[in-house]
């Protein structure tokens, strides 16, 4: 563990695209708050050169609280916040909320969150981005994506009034060639990148995946090579240039200390490492859902299978069982009752993952329904 006094563990930086402006490689993710004292986090954050902050929707008045505590800190991180439409009109209401309730006059970068398609960045947009950088009040705007990610990347990349992207990203998407390519194009094109959902986790039940060779052999390695698993997982993804940084969720001290670590050895992972670690998510990408969307072509019941599967990564992945549960019930009853029914033998054939569908589908009902 290493000493809070010590000066020399700073997070590096890298270049924002190409707006000039360093970022910290590691970003405070603002689902990070919770029990730990806040204050404290942030604190910690700052000393170890953490200066690029998230504020989502249940972030509340934390980094609000620090500025008034710590006068002229403001200047010295890089805030992003969301928006939750691509009606100008409510993204100008949402903004000015996020300004009023954070106490602060500009937001650094401004993300749309969710696009899955880049035709709802329409002219409009464009012009209400162009009046609110006018004013000062977002420095940087683009969008968050967490389904049909190449493909939002690749066009986001032509558009050339994007200036940043939050995109699912994770060392098991690295090995998707379409993915490795639009963060190229985007990178080529001055487009800052934001990893989030960092860890890669499947909807496999953890029981299951502990028992494979492949993790047995990567665990020992990583226990020689004195790292855990998380931090592999973060120094795999620093491993690609074009991206800027990752949104972690740091909770604790440790899980900032331990990715801050991370983030200082720059070296690159063992090749033995890399290659276990290549057969474990071999071992384990058919419980992987790459968030292409394909699948809901394939089905005729209208079944939300990403959604679902998404629900089902956040309950067996993180742990997320009372939220999750709050999501399942909100699909329409007509849909809820035939998803463990529902033929997904056309959906499992174009799955690109060759993801075992039914079992899936069938499994989150019983796991995710709640009479
Ligand atoms: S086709 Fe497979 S990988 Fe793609 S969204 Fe559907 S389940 Fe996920």
């Amino acid at each position: 563990m290493m000493k809070n006094n010590n000066i020399d563990f700073i997070v590096p930086k890298r270049e924002f695209g190409n707006t000039g402006i360093q970022i910290s490689k590691l970003c405070l993710g603002g689902g990070s708050f919770g029990d730990t004292d806040s204050q404290i986090i942030l604190d910690e954050a700052l000393k170890h050169g953490v200066n690029c902050w998230e504020i989502v929707s249940f972030t509340g008045k934390v980094y609000c609280e620090y500025f008034k505590k710590n006068p002229g800190i403001r200047e010295n991180v890089f805030l992003s916040g969301k928006v939750y439409s691509t009606d100008p009109i409510v993204m100008q209401e949402q903004l000015n909320i996020l300004l009023k309730e954070n106490e602060i006059s500009f937001i650094d970068f401004l993300a749309i969150h969710i696009v899955d398609d880049t035709k709802v960045l329409t002219n409009d947009v464009r012009k209400w981005v162009e009046k609110v950088k006018k004013e000062k009040k977002i420095r940087f705007f683009g969008f968050c994506t967490h389904k049909n990610m190449d493909t939002c990347l690749n066009s986001a990349s032509k558009l050339g009034w994007i200036d940043g992207i939050q995109t699912f990203y994770n060392y098991r998407m690295q090995r998707i060639k379409s993915m490795e390519d639009a963060l190229q194009k985007c990178h080529e094109k001055g487009i800052g990148i934001f990893a989030v959902k960092s860890m890669g986790f499947s909807v496999q039940k953890k029981t299951e995946n502990q028992k494979l060779p492949s993790k047995e052999k990567l665990d020992s390695l990583l226990t020689a090579d004195h790292i855990s698993f998380e931090q592999l997982k973060l120094r795999a993804i620093w491993q690609n240039p074009f991206l800027t940084s990752i949104c972690s969720l740091m909770p604790n001290s440790a899980i900032l200390q331990s990715n801050v670590l991370a983030a200082m050895d720059e070296n690159p992972v063992k090749s033995e490492i890399v290659t276990v670690l290549a057969a474990y998510a071999n071992a384990t990408g058919k419980y992987f859902c790459r968030r292409c969307g394909i699948c809901e072509t394939a089905n005729t019941d209208r079944i939300p299978i990403f959604n679902i599967m998404e629900m089902l990564m956040y309950s067996r992945g993180y742990g997320i069982t009372d939220m999750v549960a709050r999501m399942f019930a909100r699909l329409p009853s007509q849909i809820q009752r035939k998803i463990a029914s529902s033929d997904y033998s056309g959906a499992e054939k174009i799955c690109p993952q060759k993801m075992p569908i039914t079992k899936l589908m069938k499994e989150a009902y019983l796991e995710l329904h709640k009479e």
